[in-house]
């Protein structure tokens, strides 16, 4: 299997070349040259998540690993609870925080972490990753890198704009994962792990690649969950969509890689905050990137979602085919809040500000469409403590695993949004 750049202007590359890439010299993103099916009768099947991701997996990496080191690694990548919970009537949460770091990133995480370990032993060489963070990814991919020969982790999120907690998830790992805080927008950090990217002496110094959703390694195990889930639906005849509350848009995208690959997925929904490109786009044609604002749903302050290229390529880029594809919704700060006092109100489920989204999402859809919604509750509430606490006027309790890391210290590089000096810092660990 080839991997071609969005831009088209770069070499053809393996599926390994494209991990270990991770954005192609061109400035595109890596894409496969075909999305196979799965073998007729497995979806629906009641196969386990285990037996669907390697399948889908095998056909991405293309006898690249081993088949029983994939099988490995996929195992690995899902060994934790992966449940639907149904909300209300055909309305069910997709709940994608039971892992390592309590958010859904764990499962890319994972996935990407095994996938280049794998390649850097075949190697022997050395890999540094960079990574921009608006929270979650950052502490998802130092937990799944964590310890692993070969492999550097240099993490750059921006000052104040993380929760307490993902600040001490981010910075208090220690061995191969070094934090630098930038005095910045999550736009600044991830502009400036791009320009990394195509900076000659950079590239000339170390080995870098990233682990950003724009990663292949990290967003396709992102649709093993997307069969998984299918499986546990009890209706499979009334039409499902899946609501992605949506920043970079790469859980969306690997939805939609999903559907290509068999899966009955009606339609998608698209669910941001007031950070609405996306959304715009699909009202009026024209994507319009612009600087991010923050939000309460910080992980999805993105004004220039990076998987847009990947769901336009699916789509020939033709908007009409987008819009089939996909709905757009946006909500406010106000509605969010709203939105989760009203669902633990009336349910007793707790969402937090980010799966609230996409489950507002879904009633505004089901208002004009008789379906069932699947809704990516992608992190645990307690993540968002601070936000959600006073909304809903009870405290969260805390998972033990993220109680661990409030009680270590925090360990950062502060760095003004200025690309020479996160060159300077990264020429100074090259040597
Ligand atoms: C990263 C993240 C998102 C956005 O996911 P994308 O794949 O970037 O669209 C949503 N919610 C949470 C909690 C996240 O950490």
């Amino acid at each position: 299997m080839k991997y071609y750049s969005t831009r088209k202007k770069s070499e053809e590359v393996s599926f390994k070349d494209a991990v270990i890439r991770g954005l192609a010299p061109d400035g595109g993103l890596y894409f496969p040259e075909r999305i196979d099916k799965l073998p007729e009768g497995l979806i629906g099947s009641g196969a386990s998540i285990e037996e669907l991701g390697y399948e889908v997996a095998k056909r991405f990496v293309d006898g690249e690993i081993p088949d029983s080191d994939l099988q490995r690694i996929v195992s690995e990548t899902v060994n934790f609870p992966l449940p639907i919970v149904e909300v209300e009537q055909d309305v069910y949460s997709l709940e994608l925080w039971h892992g390592p770091t309590c958010a859904f990133k764990d499962v890319g995480g994972r996935f990407l972490g095994r996938c280049l370990s794998h390649f850097v032993q075949q190697s022997g060489d050395k890999v540094t990753i960079l990574v921009a963070t608006s929270g979650d990814t950052g502490s998802a991919v130092a937990s799944g890198f964590l310890g692993v020969e070969g492999i550097d982790v240099v993490i750059l999120y921006p000052k104040g704009l993380v929760s307490k907690i993902q600040e001490q998830q981010l910075t208090t790992m220690g061995q191969n994962i070094s934090t630098l805080e930038v005095e910045g927008s999550f736009d600044d950090c991830q502009a400036m792990v791009k320009q990394a990217f195509n900076d000659p002496e950079l590239r000339a110094a170390m080995k870098l690649s990233s682990a950003n959703s724009i990663n292949v390694a990290r967003f396709l195990p992102q649709s093993f969950y997307y069969f998984g889930s299918y499986e546990q639906l009890e209706d499979k005849t009334k039409p499902v969509v899946y609501s992605c509350p949506s920043g970079n848009f790469g859980n969306l995208t690997a939805g939609m890689f999903a559907k290509e690959m068999g899966l009955p997925i009606a339609r998608f929904i698209g669910a941001t905050n007031a950070n609405d490109v996306v959304p715009e786009y699909l009202k009026t044609g024209i994507y319009k990137a612009r600087p991010s604002i923050p939000t309460i749903s910080n992980a999805m302050d993105i004004g220039d979602p990076s998987n847009f290229v990947r769901i336009l390529e699916l789509h020939g880029g033709d908007w009409e085919k987008v819009k089939t594809s996909m709905v757009g919704y946006a909500f406010s700060d106000e509605e969010t809040k709203e939105g989760m006092r009203d669902v633990i109100s009336r349910t007793g489920y707790l969402m937090e500000p980010h799966g609230v989204i996409g489950y507002m999402a879904v009633k505004e859809y089901q208002k004009h469409h008789d379906v069932q919604g699947v809704v990516l509750e992608t992190a645990h509430p307690a993540k968002f403590g601070d936000v959600v606490e006073p909304v809903i006027g009870q405290k969260v309790e805390v998972p033990e695993r993220l109680q661990e890391y409030m009680k270590r210290e925090k360990v950062a590089t502060l760095i003004q949004p200025d690309f020479n000096q996160l060159k300077q810092y990264l020429l100074a660990r090259a040597k």
